[in-house]
């Protein structure tokens, strides 16, 4: 059972009780709408926020005592991959590369260089859809099917690993996820790169947040993030800190 399904249980009894005592005690239609306010704010907060595992179980850190993180790119292949796939070989680095079904249908020469070099591809959507939190089950199921087959007919790799656009959740893609079968994954160290300018204040906010097990979510999408991603590399380096795929971090559990 997911915590959304939970919610609903605890929110039928909270109507439940409601009833009662509107009937009997004479209770204020206020408290039903506090009610009613609070469970909807936790349906936002676990939609938009993957870390909650509120419709869905993602992963997003891994539980161990070893020097080890993922690093995961998402939205490409674009223009600025091939310098991060080059920075990554330069510091012996794998990681994990979460592609938009169109952009691999563009760039099929990209994503197999980023298989060939030993780092895992995940889907992220065909579309990357800003409305994918209001589309139906049936559309989503879609753009993941679309993806799995455009990165399989280039690679011949089947992705296991689902990211959702935007880490934004619900009962419609908990059940696409439910039929695809892909393992989600989220992360615990989102570096807002494409939101925020300031390379330096990137760069700190991603090493601020770092530990053992960290899931640290980068795009392949600008220059931007491929000079934080090398300075990224060099911290990692000099802390002892390896950088692993999604797959390879999984083993690492303590
Ligand atoms: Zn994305």
């Amino acid at each position: 059972m997911s915590k959304h399904q939970l919610g609903y249980i605890v929110f039928g009894l909270f109507t439940l009780i409601y009833v009662f005592g509107y009937l009997n005690l004479g209770w204020s239609l206020s408290y039903f709408i506090w009610g009613f306010v609070a469970w909807f704010l936790l349906i936002l907060y676990g939609s938009f926020f993957i870390q909650t595992n509120y419709h869905l179980k993602a992963l997003t850190k891994v539980k161990t005592n070893k020097k080890v993180v993922a690093i995961t790119f998402d939205d490409g292949p674009s223009s600025y991959t091939k310098e991060v796939l080059d920075l990554l070989e330069k510091y012996n680095a794998k990681a994990s590369f979460f592609c938009v079904g169109k952009n691999v249908a563009q760039e099929p020469e990209l994503l197999k260089l980023i298989i060939e070099k030993g780092h895992l591809v995940g889907n992220h959507t065909y579309s990357h859809s800003k409305d994918i939190g209001f589309s139906w089950t049936k559309t989503v199921k879609a753009e993941i099917e679309k993806t799995d087959e455009a990165i399989e007919k280039y690679s011949g790799v089947k992705p296991a690993y689902f990211r959702p656009p935007f880490g934004v959740t619900n009962p419609r893609i908990a059940r696409a996820l439910n039929k695809t079968k892909h393992k989600v994954i989220g992360w615990n160290v989102r570096s807002l790169d494409t939101l925020i300018h300031d390379e330096s204040k990137i760069y700190n906010r991603i090493i601020r947040q770092i530990h053992p097990g960290s899931i640290i979510l980068l795009h392949d999408t600008s220059e931007r993030s491929v000079k934080v991603l090398e300075r990224l590399l060099i911290y990692l380096d000099s802390n002892n800190y390896r950088s692993v795929t999604v797959e390879g971090l999984l083993k690492e559990t303590t």
